[in-house]
């Protein structure tokens, strides 16, 4: 898979609690510890528009966001260094509002 970086799973990492709920995934630069984790950022954070196509952005048109940084220790401000639009298509053919992998009943039960 592609999802791989510098030895790191993005999908990973965008899975687990540390990168919020809410948001487009974006990779990231703490500016207090320098480590770079995907995070997900809600497009105002960033300074975009809130119905503007997360596919479209480019990174270096984001602003800085708060989000905890767990080394840190505390909330600290994060500079967006890459918008992950491969984890993000993936997850909008998944249907952004399931997050989990269960299978989904379609449509109504036919009863024979
Ligand atoms: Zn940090």
């Amino acid at each position: 898979m592609s999802a791989d970086r510098d030895g790191r799973d993005l999908e990973a990492e965008l899975a687990s609690a540390a990168a919020g709920q809410i948001g487009i995934p974006v990779d990231a630069i703490c500016v207090g510890c320098g480590r770079t984790r995907v995070k997900r950022a809600n497009l105002e954070e960033i300074g975009q528009h809130p119905q503007a196509d997360p596919i479209s952005l480019e990174a270096t048109d984001c602003t800085s966001f708060k989000h905890v940084c767990y080394r840190c220790g505390s909330a600290t401000w994060w500079n967006p260094v890459a918008v992950l639009t491969g984890l993000l298509e993936r997850e909008q053919e998944r249907g952004v509002a399931s997050r989990d992998d269960t299978p989904r009943d379609r449509g109504p039960v036919e009863v024979a």
